[in-house]
């Protein structure tokens, strides 16, 4: 499968459209941006390692039930996914308090959640990606109907499930993240775009130390360095 033209750039991907009308080819980019892009950079390899590790985060939870858009990884940072009609919802889950959640609502940082957390956020960085309610969800016609927000907070609390627990074991803890999903011709809600460590919040279980984009948001060093070590940890074969 080749590229054709450009459909879409992203900040951290590039869409192609295909000879398939129903599928793209997506592209994973070096670079990096935080705070809505206001804080730019670019480390060599790091589209690469992101596509690897959210084939492996997609395989794994296609294996748990979970729809995804991925059909296949085409090399380093291609990879062939379903063409879907993006929802322009951002789904985050919280397991752990940090960033804007601490900032916003006074929570220690680094306090354990009584329970996991979904928060809907308008993905609209005109907006600056407010976050928003269900009612909001509905006013916008950013969904059908509040079942809909029930199955997008559904599909996110199972995804946790499988990944903390699968990041658990490999001395990772699963700190908060962030899923986009996408509905297909079939009006099918497959979870889309990527879920790497430019997406998700990873601290070292036994040093603390931060294995994600906070590296780059904060300057706490090489991205790719922990980047690379996420990859490998997932690569471990783990009963
Ligand atoms: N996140 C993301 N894209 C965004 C906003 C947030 O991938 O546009 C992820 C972020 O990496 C973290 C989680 O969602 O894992 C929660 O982010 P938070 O709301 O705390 O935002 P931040 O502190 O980055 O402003």
């Amino acid at each position: 499968m080749e590229k054709r033209e450009l459909l879409y750039e992203g900040k951290a991907k590039k869409l192609y459209t295909t000879e398939n009308p129903d599928q793209l080819i997506a592209e994973f980019k070096d670079d990096l941006t935080a705070f809505n892009a206001e804080k730019k950079g670019s480390e060599q390899g790091k589209g690469a390692l992101n596509c690897q590790i959210s084939d492996r985060l997609f395989r794994l939870l296609e294996a748990n039930g979970i729809e995804t858009h991925l059909v296949e990884t085409l090399d380093q940072n291609h990879q062939l996914v379903k063409k879907v009609e993006i929802i322009p919802i951002e789904v985050v889950v919280r397991n752990i308090a940090t960033g804007s959640l601490s900032k916003r609502l006074g929570i220690e940082d680094g306090k354990e959640l009584p329970f996991v957390l979904v928060e809907f956020y308008l993905k609209d960085d005109d907006l600056n990606d407010p976050i928003i309610c269900d009612d909001h969800c509905l006013l916008l016609d950013l969904v059908e109907d509040r079942g809909e927000l029930e199955v997008l907070r559904e599909k996110a609390r199972k995804i946790n499930d499988v990944l903390k627990d699968f990041f658990a074991k490999r001395r990772l803890n699963l700190v908060d993240f962030k899923v986009e999903f996408g509905k297909d011709q079939a009006g099918d809600i497959l979870l889309s775009d990527e879920i790497s460590p430019d997406s998700c919040r990873f601290w070292d279980m036994d040093t603390g130390e931060k294995m994600d984009k906070d590296r780059f948001r904060q300057n706490l060093g090489s991205v790719k360095v922990a980047y690379e070590e996420v990859l490998k940890r997932i690569l471990e074969e783990k009963k």
